[in-house]
């Protein structure tokens, strides 16, 4: 008798039990996160047993969970862990933890139709409003990160610059020209690359000591390409940079973009959600002012990954660049198939996970006050960090301190060697994980401070590690 494979459980009780133990686990693992190392070396035996063929046969659940737990978990970068400090990682939270198992259990798809949990997404989307001080017509949607969601900038900008009918055109001879610092994120390129507007099109502009962009150097660029007969129409600038998390300063950037009319888009990434603290938010004055936002709730905003956002205050614009009519998706007034727009009319993706719902739990469980509390806690943890090495004559301080990340070196003739040696010992030692930067052509220790799990007493074990390991690998020669 052959009959249909249905991948539901047949025995429920023990599959119930089963669950029950995987929830359990999770729930120790973030318990007892400070007791594991950050990270660990993988032993190549392990590696390779990833290699195998694929499988045809079923696995019994509890042998895969058991795997997991040996072979998995201990060798991931634990950014949940409160010594993780490298590149800019959210921490996540058990609650999101929780919202992410219910989104699964529904496996809903948020592509579209006439269902709450488009709501709860249209929900975010009037809270960031509300945060970033947005009208009503503006829009918002979850992607995947603000790599995405400045890509996403970048072609309703194109729209904005050219008219709707760039998306049949393309933008053909039109020669689009774009700003940002030397400070930017890398993906600004990248979506200048994948908008069809080419890399070479985006202006680098220098820095200044704040490590800012030069607005003086932005405007005598702007002037020089119309003078050559080119057309600006986009500039992207930074609420945190990933080197050393400078503010560039936005409300003079909104009064540039204004004058001469182009396009102000701000990559908040991990800095734009610090308008969550009071005490933080002024210094982000004039990202009011921008055209669009890109930022990251698994970043500051500690919930789990992946949840990117992108605003745009011309919401009508935004789906004009993105809804493409099609019969197979036919919005009706009632029925399944009604509550047009749908998120799908707003970016790329049609299918879309259910990210809004670990976004909504983390705001609600927590409420604004906490979140903000969490962020300006860590910018306070970058203080204590900055005085430290400050108060000691082997350290040096590569940048200036303005949010939560500290880039700073062990002094040695023979530093950017040595320095790296001290991160990848650190990796090593599973005591705490830094990254490194290059400062004014330096290799930094860099520490970015945003798991909401770190305290002083992390801090002080990264301190207490690089200075030994920086006297012994310069003690070695
Ligand atoms: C992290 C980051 C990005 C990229 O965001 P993803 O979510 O990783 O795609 C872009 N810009 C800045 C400033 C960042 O910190």
């Amino acid at each position: 008798m052959t009959s249909r494979p249905v991948l539901d459980p047949e025995e429920w009780p023990a599959f119930r039990a089963q669950a029950h133990r995987m929830l359990d686990d999770m729930l120790e693992y973030t318990r007892l996160l400070r007791e594991r190392p950050v990270w660990q070396p993988i032993p190549e035996e392990l590696r390779q047993t990833f290699r195998e063929p694929l499988p045809a046969h079923p696995t019994d659940l509890a042998t895969l969970h058991d795997r997991f737990m040996r072979d998995i978990l201990p060798y991931t970068v634990s950014n949940a862990h409160p010594g993780f400090m490298g590149w800019v990682q959210g921490g996540g939270t058990a609650v999101g933890m929780l919202a992410e198992l219910l989104a699964a259990g529904l496996n809903a798809n948020l592509g579209g139709r006439d269902q709450i949990p488009v709501e709860v997404e249209r929900q975010v989307v009037r809270w960031v409003r509300e945060l970033f001080g947005f009208p009503d017509s503006a829009s918002g949607l979850f992607v995947t990160g603000t790599s995405i969601a400045n890509f996403i900038a970048v072609v309703i900008a194109r729209t904005a610059a050219l008219g709707v009918q760039v998306r049949r055109s393309g933008v053909g001879g039109t020669p689009l020209v774009a700003y940002t610092s030397a400070g930017a994120h890398g993906c600004i390129a990248q979506a200048m690359d994948l908008a069809g507007v080419g890399i070479d099109a985006l202006r680098v502009i220098p820095m200044n000591r704040q490590f800012q962009i030069d607005t003086a150097a932005l405007e005598q660029a702007i002037a020089a390409d119309k003078e050559a007969g080119l057309t600006p129409f986009f500039i992207a600038a930074s609420a945190g940079t990933v080197d050393v998390g400078a503010i560039d300063d936005l409300s003079a950037v909104a009064h540039i973009a204004q004058k001469e009319r182009l396009w102000f888009h701000v990559d908040g990434a991990y800095g734009a959600l610090a308008l969550l603290s009071p005490r933080i938010a002024p210094l982000l004055t004039g990202i009011q002012r921008a055209d669009s936002v890109a930022f990251d709730f698994h970043k500051w905003g500690q919930v789990q990954y992946d949840a990117g956002f992108i605003l745009v205050r011309d919401g009508a614009l935004h789906y004009d660049t993105f809804a493409s009519p099609t019969a197979y998706l036919r919005r009706e007034t009632r029925g399944m198939a009604a509550g047009s727009p749908w998120p799908c009319d707003f970016g790329p993706d049609l299918s879309r996970g259910f990210r809004a719902l670990k976004s909504w739990f983390t705001i609600k469980a927590y409420g604004t006050e906490q979140l903000g509390e969490s962020i300006a806690s860590s910018c306070d943890l970058a203080r204590y960090l900055q005085r430290q090495i400050e108060l000691d004559p082997r350290l040096e301080l590569l940048a200036p301190v303005t949010l939560n990340i500290v880039c700073f070196r062990y002094r040695s003739p023979d530093s950017d060697r040595v320095n790296a040696e001290i991160v990848m010992a650190l990796h090593e030692s599973g005591i705490a994980a830094p990254s490194t930067t290059t400062v004014n052509g330096c290799l930094a220790i860099r520490a970015a401070l945003v798991n909401h799990r770190t305290t002083e007493a992390d801090i002080d074990a990264l301190l207490r590690a690089t200075l030994s390991l920086g006297d012994s690998i310069t003690a070695r020669g």
